[in-house]
């Protein structure tokens, strides 16, 4: 398979999403980090978005909270190159309604090849890594012959 480069600038555009059990484990975290998060362009779920700008003071772009399709215009965005790191503490112990939309997110952020922190662990390693700070080629497949899959069934068709 081919791939393509995605540049991402030292600036990265960051949506942070928590759920209800794990909000205050974000917001702990995200203020901790506030020094690091402030160099880059953050966007959130409605209820954690609103709570993080309180708690950091820093301007969010707040989207529709996550159960009324804020998970999945975290995912239009990624589609469409406005989003390319998740911090997204999704609760392991609790069925949710959005099951779904959070499954969507998650399965998006695998096909663009976006870093996705899920825990406290893994987001404190990804905010240190010198990557955050720099410009990064993201390495994603080529989907033109993807895109392109119908055309050569009608080919073959005929
Ligand atoms: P919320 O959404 O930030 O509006 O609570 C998070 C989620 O449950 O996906």
């Amino acid at each position: 398979m081919d791939y393509k480069n995605i540049a991402m600038a030292p600036a990265k555009k960051i949506a942070l999403v928590a759920h209800d059990n794990k909000k205050q484990d974000l917001f702990a975290w995200a203020k901790f980090n506030r020094n690091l998060l402030v160099r880059h362009r953050l966007y959130a779920t409605g209820t954690t978005g609103t709570v993080l700008e309180e708690e950091l003071q820093l301007e969010i772009i707040k989207l529709e909270s996550g159960p009324l399709g804020g998970d999945q215009q975290i995912g239009a965005k990624i589609s469409e190159g406005e989003i390319d790191f998740v911090i997204f503490f999704w609760d392991p112990l609790e069925p949710l309604p959005h099951d779904p939309d959070i499954k969507a997110l998650l399965r998006i952020a695998m096909v663009w090849n976006i870093p996705v922190a899920c825990n406290r662990a893994s987001a404190d390693f990804m905010i240190s890594s010198p990557l955050m700070e720099s410009a990064y080629q993201r390495l994603v497949p080529d989907y033109s012959d993807y895109r392109g899959r119908l055309e050569n069934r009608t080919t073959e068709v005929q």
